[in-house]
């Protein structure tokens, strides 16, 4: 699918703020030991879009990255 998202997380920036997790629930798990980012889902459904982008946005550490074919938003 051409405008299928990808997300990508660096786990080695995270800081385990957690906003991921909350925002973005079904993309997003923290590790229970030490609180890192987990990604549940690399090709979100459509309706999760919005909120990965939301999630995206509002990490602290810019470990979140949304990539698209051809561009990168
Ligand atoms: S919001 Fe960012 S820093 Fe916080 S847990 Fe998620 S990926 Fe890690």
């Amino acid at each position: 699918v051409d405008d299928e998202l990808r997300v990508e997380v660096d786990a080695d920036v995270c800081v385990g703020a957690g906003q991921c997790a909350l925002v973005a629930p079904d993309v997003f798990d923290q590790d229970d030991t030490d609180g890192v980012v987990r990604l549940l889902a690399p090709h979100p459904d459509a309706a999760s879009y919005p909120a990965v982008r939301e999630a995206a946005a509002l990490c602290p550490s810019r470990a979140i990255r949304i990539v698209a074919p051809g561009r990168r938003a």
